[in-house]
């Protein structure tokens, strides 16, 4: 279990001193001018070595992807931090939002200086508007403290930090859509390459990071790449926000080590599953779009990036969705095809048709009128939308539904047979 001193979100409740000075009694911005001086090579490296993988979902090395920046350009750098998390089941960057923006802070300005960039914008979902509310008092707090803005923390780098507020579609948590909406476009995910380092926010270099893998980086500066990569088996290193939600006695926000087992996670810190461990049904243990899981499988799971892949699942963003037997696990995943269909922002043909294809039969799965030779139709047509789209939208459209028929065939069968009796 993560002892106290190790976590890195010390008011992720915010049940502590929420101001700028509380902040620094915690130790935000301790010595951050200390870390810049150590420059930029230093700094890239040293999170190469923690073994931080994007908290965003994708799990993909900060360190590195902060190494593809160019190093000579002549024209700006930019970061941009995803605060737009809309992921069903997804809610930890709101407590980092709300409760530890001066972690956020922090981080913006050391990755910034990390990728050559003297402007950073967070893009935050519509609907926080509360958590607008607190960042921006954060941010205007650092910069009447002279942590933001020309000389930012005396560390000789200018460095400004725009706040943008989205309007609400799910898309635009999609890195190259939240650039077009940045700029004041249609939130329309763009072809890559060429990928954001090459050509991102106005065709400049740009690095697009999690909120929580910018908020955690200052900590890993301070304390050292080796105390983050002792967390967590190897290539899972570190702590992690996990955001438990569904049929646990406690739901919750937790930090824990990455890795933990999934019993352990859940008993420790949710008060075990409602009805007891024999009552869980399936776990979707990433945000809406991995593929759920069933008890038999999730009763060993560890919670990591390449134990829940090995499965055919993933740990996306570490929010767990608990499902015990009251739940119709056919209607749960209808319901997810229904967001995707919503969200999909039509401008690709499998994703557009696909998604709303793939609604359609799940309805007729939910209602037990579909022939059961649909099932495998079903499934074929996800295998036509993934991989085949501009975005990850239409694998995240697919994979729930192949998840359920991989793992909860025989109850589909069972309710397409009843439909049958019943419609005799
Ligand atoms: Fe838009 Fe869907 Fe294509 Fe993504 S996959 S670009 S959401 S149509």
């Amino acid at each position: 279990m993560l002892s106290d001193q190790d976590r890195i979100f010390t008011n992720i409740y915010g049940q502590h001193d929420r101001s700028l000075a509380g902040a620094q009694m915690r130790g935000h911005f301790d010595g951050t001018a200390g870390i810049i001086a150590k420059g930029r090579d230093w700094i890239v490296n040293e999170m190469k070595a923690s073994g931080l993988r994007g908290r965003g979902g994708a799990g993909f090395s900060t360190g590195l992807k902060w190494s593809f920046m160019p190093k000579d350009s002549d024209r700006p750098a930019y970061l941009v931090v995803n605060a737009d998390e809309s992921e069903p089941g997804t809610c930890k960057d709101r407590e980092i939002l709300r409760h530890e923006p001066f972690a956020l802070i922090e981080g913006c300005l050391l990755a910034s200086f990390a990728i050559n960039a003297h402007a950073c914008y967070i893009y935050i979902r519509g609907e926080y508007i509360r958590e607008r509310e607190a960042l921006q008092a954060a941010i205007d707090a650092c910069y009447d403290a002279g942590l933001l803005g020309a000389n930012a923390a005396g560390s000789g780098w200018d460095f400004d930090l725009y706040l943008h507020h989205g309007a609400g579609a799910y898309i635009c948590g999609e890195e190259t859509a939240l650039l077009e909406s940045l700029e004041g476009k249609k939130g329309m995910p763009r072809m890559k390459p060429p990928f954001p380092a090459g050509a991102g926010l106005y065709g400049c270099p740009t690095t697009v990071n999690n909120v929580e893998s910018i908020a955690v980086a200052p900590t890993i500066l301070r304390r050292g790449a080796s105390w983050f990569s002792g967390f967590g088996r190897p290539n899972n290193a570190g702590t992690k926000l996990f955001a438990i939600s569904g049929h646990v006695n406690r739901p919750c926000i937790v930090e824990e080590e990455m890795s933990i087992p999934f019993r352990e996670l859940i008993d420790r810190h949710c008060g075990g599953i409602r009805g007891g461990w024999d009552n869980l049904k399936g776990v979707i243990p990433g945000g809406s779009s991995v593929p759920v899981l069933p008890a038999s499988v999730m009763g060993e799971a560890i919670m990591d990036f390449d134990w829940l892949r090995a499965q055919q699942s993933g740990l996306g963003t570490a929010a767990v969705i608990v499902m015990d037997q009251s739940v119709d696990i056919v209607k749960a995943i209808w319901r997810l095809s229904k967001f995707y269909k919503h969200e999909s922002c039509g401008q690709c043909t499998p994703c557009r048709e696909g998604t709303g294809w793939m609604m359609r039969v799940m309805e007729r799965l939910v209602a037990g009128t579909a022939d059961p030779a649909e099932i495998d139709m079903l499934i074929e047509v996800t295998k036509q939308v993934e991989g085949h789209t501009i975005c990850a939208l239409g694998d995240a459209a697919a994979w729930p539904i192949q998840g359920l028929v991989r793992h909860f065939r025989p109850e589909i069968e069972a309710r397409l047979h009843q439909g049958r009796i019943a419609a005799e």
